[in-house]
């Protein structure tokens, strides 16, 4: 009889959680209203120069993000204007709990409770509710050591993006807020994570050019341009990238069919 009853509550958690889950996800890719995106920065090393950064950055250092998804949206007919507005919280304190390297599965799901725990109760924002919020951890480029991997909840509509504290850099910043941005609305990476090269087809912003190489933009998913058979490049901004259609499909752009 307790048996059945502990097992019955179970389930019902799952089923709460299960619904949770595809609500947030017909709600963050209905495309009927604009996305509200908040980004966080963060003053990842506690570096003097890091901290100039983070206080001299405005709102409109983010507008690509905006313009990206305007721009390319369009290209898919979708009927919204703005799908994506950016607003810029004030900075964090706080560090994002760091993501378990070489992680088990129970390692990543503890994580990802953790992580969306840390989240709503670090909240730095009193605007009106954010559907995403993308924590930017700014480290100083004068700062040798190499960037923790960026990436996106879906369950949870969190991406964590670790980027440059620098005016050159903020354009990459972008581009991997729109990846990981992507990854929270239901897309998938479209690159080869031994080598970090994009995979083909999907992965390539003109899989059908002729000759194939040298690729001009890359694919947001994709990540890079094949320049050459042994060279991808990492864009510099969100100017050399494109939402190529497989991408569309999972963020509901384009139907699958
Ligand atoms: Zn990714």
């Amino acid at each position: 009889m307790f048996r059945q009853l502990r097992i019955l509550i179970l389930l019902g958690v799952l089923l709460v959680v299960s619904l949770n889950a595809m609500f947030s996800k017909i709600r963050t890719t209905d495309w009927d209203a604009p996305l509200w995106v908040i980004v966080y920065p963060v003053n990842a090393d506690g570096r003097a120069d890091t901290q100039r950064y983070v206080e001299m950055l405005k709102e409109s250092d983010f507008d690509d993000i905006e313009n990206f998804f305007s721009k390319e949206s369009k290209r898919y007919q979708v009927a919204l204007n703005n799908p994506v507005q950016v607003m810029l919280a004030p900075q964090l304190e706080s560090q994002p709990p760091e993501p378990p390297k070489n992680s088990s599965i129970l390692d990543s799901v503890l994580w990802s409770l953790h992580m969306r725990y840390w989240s709503w109760q670090q909240d730095s924002w009193d605007g009106p509710d954010p559907d995403i919020k993308i924590y930017m951890s700014l480290y100083s480029p004068d700062n040798q050591q190499s960037l923790r991997h960026s990436l996106g909840l879906q369950k949870g509509l969190i991406g964590l993006v670790n980027g440059y504290a620098e005016k050159e850099y903020q354009g990459q910043n972008n581009l991997i807020a729109a990846h990981e941005l992507l990854h929270t609305l239901g897309a998938s990476d479209k690159y080869d994570p031994a080598t970090s090269w994009p995979i083909w087809p999907n992965g390539y912003a003109e899989p059908t050019k002729e000759p194939l190489l040298p690729q001009t933009y890359a694919e947001i998913m994709g990540g890079r341009v094949q320049v050459s058979p042994s060279t991808a490049l990492v864009p510099p901004s969100l100017d050399h990238v494109v939402v190529g259609p497989a991408t569309a499909i999972e963020v509901n752009w384009l139907s699958g069919e």
